[in-house]
C-alpha cells in the first residue's frame, strides 16, 4: 500500500516536472520575441504617505500576458531572462517604458514631484553599461531625472563595481534604493559606503509586524539604521490597517501594498496622479 502510494506520487511529480520544463522551454524561445512584440507591459503600484495615503509615487513592475501560457509572473520570466542574457533587453525596455510614463506625468503634473520606481536586476546592475543605459532611457524620455529611483536588491551591492555604479547614477540625479532589505546579507556596517537614497523593508517583516517580536524589532532596527545613515524608508507589503498603524507607531512614513492598491494599468495611474486623490483606507477618508 505504501508503495503504490509513493509510485503514483511519483508519476504525478514526474509528469508536472515535465509540465514545468515545457513551460520553461517555451518561455525562453518566446521571451525575445515578446519583448520585441511589446506583448510585455509595466503596471504601477502606488507607493503612498502612511498618515493619509497621499500619493507620493508609484513602482513600476513588468507583466506579460502570453497568449498561450496565460499570465507568466515576473519571477518565472525574470528567471530565464537573466540566465539566457534577455535582462538587459528587458531592463532597456523597461527603462525607457518606465522613463517615458514618468516623463509624461511631470508634464501632466508639473508641481507634483510624483516619482518613479524601476527594479533593476542584479546581472544588470554589473554589466558595464548600465549607467549609460539609464542615461540614455532619460535623456531619449525627457523625464527629470529627480523623479526616478532606482531599487537594486542587497546581492547587488556586495559587487565590487556597486559604490562607483551607484555613485554614477546619483550624479546622473537618480535615487538608488534597496528593495526587500532586511532579507540579503549585506553588512550593516558597509552601508554607508554606498550613497543610497531608501531602503525598502521587506514584505515578510511587515506581514509579521503583529504576529512576532522577532519582525518588529527588525523593523524597528531598519528605520533606526536608516535614520542613523539618513535615508528614506519604505514598507512593503502592507496589506492590514493594523500593519499601517503599527509602522507609523515606529515612525516609518511611506509604505505600498494591496491596503491601498496593487499595481494599476498605466491608464488607471494617470488617473490617479490627475485626481491627487489620497489611497486612503476608509477609517482615513471618512474625516
Ligand atoms: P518587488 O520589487 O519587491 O515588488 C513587490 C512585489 O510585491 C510585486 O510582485 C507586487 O505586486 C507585490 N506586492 C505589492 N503589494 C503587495 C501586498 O500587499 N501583498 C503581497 N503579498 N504582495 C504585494 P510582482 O509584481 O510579482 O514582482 C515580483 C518581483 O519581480 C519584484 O519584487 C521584483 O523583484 C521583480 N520585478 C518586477 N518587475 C520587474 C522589472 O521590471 N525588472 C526587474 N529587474 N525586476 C522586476
Ligand atoms: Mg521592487
Ligand atoms: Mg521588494
Ligand atoms: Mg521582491
Amino acid at each position: 500500500q505504501r508503495r503504490s502510494r509513493l509510485s503514483s506520487t511519483y508519476t504525478v511529480f514526474d509528469c508536472s516536472l515535465h509540465e514545468q520544463a515545457m513551460r520553461r522551454l517555451h518561455i525562453e524561445s518566446e521571451l525575445s520575441a515578446a519583448i520585441k512584440a511589446r506583448q510585455l507591459k509595466l503596471m504601477y503600484q502606488p507607493v503612498v504617505r502612511l498618515e493619509d495615503g497621499q500619493l507620493l509615487g508609484f513602482e513600476a513592475l513588468a507583466r506579460w500576458q502570453h497568449p498561450e501560457l496565460g499570465q507568466v509572473s515576473p519571477a518565472e520570466f525574470l528567471t530565464v531572462a537573466e540566465e539566457t542574457g534577455l535582462i538587459w533587453p528587458l531592463g532597456q525596455w523597461v527603462l525607457e517604458e518606465a522613463c517615458t510614463m514618468l516623463s509624461e506625468w511631470q508634464r501632466q503634473q508639473p508641481g507634483a514631484a510624483l516619482s518613479l520606481n524601476v527594479n533593476i536586476s542584479p546581472q544588470q546592475f554589473q554589466h558595464s553599461d548600465l549607467v549609460r543605459q539609464v542615461q540614455r532611457a532619460i535623456s531619449k524620455s525627457g523625464c527629470r531625472a529627480s523623479g526616478l529611483n532606482i531599487e537594486i536588491t542587497e546581492g547587488a551591492i556586495l559587487h565590487d563595481s556597486a559604490a562607483q555604479t551607484i555613485a554614477a547614477l546619483r550624479a546622473l540625479g537618480v535615487g538608488v534604493q534597496v528593495d526587500d532589505f532586511g532579507t540579503g546579507c549585506s553588512s550593516l556596517a558597509s552601508l554607508h559606503r554606498f550613497e543610497l537614497t531608501a531602503l525598502k523593508i521587506d514584505r515578510r517583516f511587515v506581514d509579521n509586524l503583529g504576529k512576532d517580536k522577532a519582525s518588529h524589532g527588525i523593523v524597528r532596527a531598519i528605520l533606526m539604521l536608516a535614520e542613523a545613515l539618513n535615508l528614506s524608508v519604505i514598507a512593503e507589503g502592507i496589506e492590514t490597517e493594523q500593519q499601517r498603524r503599527d509602522l507609523l507607531a515606529l515612525d516609518c512614513v511611506a509604505g505600498q501594498g494591496y491596503l491601498f492598491a496593487a499595481a494599476l494599468s498605466a491608464e488607471a495611474a494617470t488617473r490617479l496622479c490627475q485626481r491627487r486623490h489620497s489611497l486612503a483606507p476608509n477609517t482615513l477618508t471618512s474625516g
